[in-house]
């Protein structure tokens, strides 16, 4: 594994049962080695991903558990956070009025905190989640809500998906990845990330509890190891830029 990869840090916030743990399940499920560390009250998912050609970053997917939005220890890893998923259930009305108050402690977290050196980080991209979307008849928030709300605060975006049939999941994780390290990923290129073959699961029994996302050799050997069985998917992308490039010249071509 390159040092020289990008660590992309992604934190989902919202209420208890929103489905947080259900989504991030669903994303590791579906095709991804994951190496499973268990911090205080907060768990992390790491995989390398290939986002295009050579390009890859090292994603990391953190879970808060059953965390309040008041506690100490959740501010320290939101301020460490690149990418923010910001949770509703879009079935529990109260879910989304409450994101406004996970939206306010993400904001007021980057406003006061401080890196050691005194400094002040960059704030993460911010994007609404509305979860359980395959309940549609027992759906309370309309899509004009969480649109307006996205505009309201100028969040980065927002989607909706379903952890219970996979609708969207894949494609959110890979496209916020990709936007973090500022690659824009094709619409065919998301559409793909949707058929992400199954690999095998690891778990971290080693568990040295440095909550900081560090991991040993044999553990990053497995990754690595994990992410070589990608090969067609890696043509696949490349191929697919190969297209999109051809595809851009021909069009120059009939301007002039
Ligand atoms: P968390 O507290 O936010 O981590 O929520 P969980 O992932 O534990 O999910 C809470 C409950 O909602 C569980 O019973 C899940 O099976 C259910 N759930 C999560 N996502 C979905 C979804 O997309 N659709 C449906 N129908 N149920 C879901
Ligand atoms: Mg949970």
């Amino acid at each position: 594994m390159s040092r020289a990869d990008p660590v992309v840090k992604l934190i989902l916030l919202g209420n208890g049962s929103v489905g947080k743990t259900s989504i991030i399940s669903r994303f590791t499920d579906d095709g991804f080695a994951k190496v499973y560390k268990q911090t205080v009250g907060l768990d992390f998912f790491e995989k390398l991903v290939t986002l295009r050609g050579e390009k890859r970053a090292k994603l990391q997917i953190w879970d808060i558990g059953g965390q309040s939005i008041g506690s100490k220890m959740l501010g320290k890893y939101v301020y460490g956070s690149d990418v923010v998923f910001l949770c509703y259930d879009v079935t529990d009305e109260k879910s989304f009025s409450d994101v406004e108050d996970w939206l306010r402690m993400v904001t007021t977290t980057f406003e006061t905190q401080r890196d050691t050196n005194g400094g002040k980080k960059k704030p993460p991209q911010i994007y609404l989640c509305g979860n359980k979307i395959d309940l549609e008849h027992l759906r309370k928030v309309r899509e004009g809500q969480h649109d307006n709300f996205i505009d309201d605060n100028k969040l980065n975006g927002g989607f909706f998906t379903s952890a219970q049939s996979g609708d969207n999941v894949t494609t959110v994780f890979y496209d916020a990845a990709a936007k973090a390290v500022g690659i824009k990923l094709s619409a065919y290129e998301l559409e793909f990330t949707k058929k992400v073959l199954a690999v095998t699961v690891t778990r971290d029994n080693n568990n040295n509890n440095s909550g900081g996302g560090s991991y040993n050799d044999d553990q990053s050997k497995q990754i690595e190891e994990e992410d070589m069985k990608h090969g067609n998917f890696q043509d696949f992308l490349a191929q697919a830029a190969a297209e999109e490039e051809k595809k851009k010249k021909k069009k120059k071509c009939c301007i002039l």
